[in-house]
């Protein structure tokens, strides 16, 4: 079966072009546009990780990780945070908030898939 990634980001182009990326290296894909939804979807597929996007409307990805890691239902699934910070101290907080790894947008569409499967412990050449 398929590792299963809940996306998090409420702008739609980056959203599509994260599912497109993650579809043709075959992994399950669940979609939620703010931190809420985020949240909901987390509890309710039991995703393996996470790509989070910081910057959302509703609630934003800071306080989505911080919510998701204190949660005995949600607080094993990896979480990849996406941002557009690059002030000093961003990834201090980031990790801080509990996500376990971050990438900086624009999206490297070459990188995002090997971090990935770093995150999922794929690195070994089994999976997707
Ligand atoms: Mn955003």
């Amino acid at each position: 079966m398929s590792p299963k990634i809940l996306i998090v980001e409420d702008n739609v182009q980056n959203r599509l072009l994260m599912v497109d990326i993650l579809k043709i290296h075959g992994y399950e894909i669940i979609e939620a546009r703010d931190g809420m939804e985020g949240i909901q979807f987390a509890r309710e597929h039991k995703p393996d990780l996470i790509l989070l996007d910081m910057q959302m409307p509703v609630m934003d990805g800071l306080e989505a990780a911080r919510r998701l890691k204190a949660d005995p239902g949600t607080r094993l699934i990896k979480i990849l945070a996406i941002t557009s910070f690059a002030m000093k101290g961003d990834r201090e907080r980031i990790l801080a908030a509990g996500c376990d790894e971050y990438m900086a947008k624009p999206i490297d569409t070459r990188q995002l898939p090997v971090v990935i499967r770093r995150l999922l412990g794929l690195e070994d050449g089994h999976g997707p």
